[in-house]
């Protein structure tokens, strides 16, 4: 039986709790597969799952997309065979590793030109944008949205999604370096949230209007600000929460600030079916194949180096992507 290196924790803490063992992978049963990956992706959601924000049965596995090579295929598992080049986004966490048994709904059929780093990279990200821009609520070009932490995985694959969409994508990010680079990925315009307030610059960015659509990953720190931000009746999307869960509030604030709409959405709703989330995944690779999104790779980490990931994550000192390598 073949065996592989896995990143587990046993109690929610700090990155410090996470460690390699070894184990012994079997064959995939109905439905699965057995991925040996090239590189699996870093996400915030692997912090806030760590940490205990998102809590898992103990002691549990890390990590939510790789990107390899399928080397076997379960019965019932029509959509894959042996030797195939593959990526995903999927849960439940277990990615960090070598070498997997997974359920095979949501693997996809990686296209020859995208190299496996780039696949482990813009799976869980990419996928996020696609049903943030084209199912969440219905834009149209000349729309203006709020993007919170613009400079980041999601956010920079947001900035291009946008600007091919023809949408003004007014972008926040932490650092003056992290706003030039959302500027050179496409967003329309950046604020620096942390030297400027970014309720007041999107008021006069719009001559006082306010924009179509926030969307807000930061949760608590932005929430109430974020929504100071919207024109009457605009749509406030909270699909994350990296300064902290939002906490609760009283709905009538809702109607006092502009009759305005909120959605909570997750990603692992939308790429449930096969179907579906094979098809997000197509158009995520179109965009990716025909130029519009280049999947920017900020950091790349040895899966020893898991722990240094989590600190620059945390930090806020990465851009873009992140990677183990394996
Ligand atoms: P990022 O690369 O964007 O990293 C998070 C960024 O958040 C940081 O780099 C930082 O950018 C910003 N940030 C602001 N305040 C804090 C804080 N107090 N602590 C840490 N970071 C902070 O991560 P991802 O691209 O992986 O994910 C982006 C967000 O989207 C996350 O919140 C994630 O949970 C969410 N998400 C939600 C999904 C869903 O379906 N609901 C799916 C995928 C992601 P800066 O320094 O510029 O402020």
């Amino acid at each position: 039986m073949s065996t592989t290196r896995t990143v587990i924790f046993d109690a929610p803490g700090g990155p410090e709790v996470m460690k390699i063992v070894e184990r012994p992978v079997g064959d995939p049963g109905p439905g699965e597969v057995r991925i040996r990956h090239h590189a699996c992706g870093l996400n915030y959601i692997d912090i806030y799952q760590r940490a205990g924000v998102y809590p898992l049965a103990l002691p549990h596995a890390l990590g939510m997309e790789g990107a390899g090579v399928v080397e076997a295929v379960g019965a019932e598992v029509t959509h894959l065979a042996p030797g195939d080049r593959v990526a995903y986004a999927a849960a439940p966490p277990g990615a960090y590793c070598d070498l997997r048994v997974m359920n095979a709904t949501q693997v996809c059929r990686l296209p020859e030109s995208i190299d496996f780093r780039t696949g482990a990279a813009m799976m869980l990200q990419g996928l996020t944008v696609e049903y943030l821009f084209n199912r969440t609520v219905p834009l149209k070009a000349g729309d203006t949205v709020l993007f919170h932490a613009a400079a980041g995985g999601v956010g920079l694959i947001a900035c291009q999604w946008a600007r091919a969409l023809g949408i003004r994508l007014i972008g926040t990010a932490g650092s003056d370096e992290k706003c030039a680079l959302a500027r050179e990925y496409g967003a329309s315009e950046v604020i620096n949230y942390e030297k400027e307030d970014f309720v007041t610059r999107v008021r006069e960015m719009t001559d006082g209007r306010g924009v179509d659509v926030v969307m807000d990953s930061i949760g608590k720190a932005t929430f109430e600000g974020s929504l100071d931000c919207l024109r009457p009746v605009g749509m406030m999307i909270s699909y994350g929460n990296a300064s902290g869960k939002v906490p609760p509030f009283d709905l009538g604030i809702l109607g006092a600030k502009g009759c305005l709409q909120l959605t909570r959405p997750t990603i692992f709703m939308h790429i449930a079916q096969r179907e579906k989330c094979q098809s997000m995944a197509s158009h995520l690779f179109d965009m990716v194949e025909s130029g519009k999104i280049k999947i920017h790779i900020g950091q790349t980490f040895a899966l020893e180096n898991v722990v240094q990931a989590h600190r620059a994550m945390e930090a806020r000192s990465t851009t873009g992507s992140s990677v183990l390598t394996l």
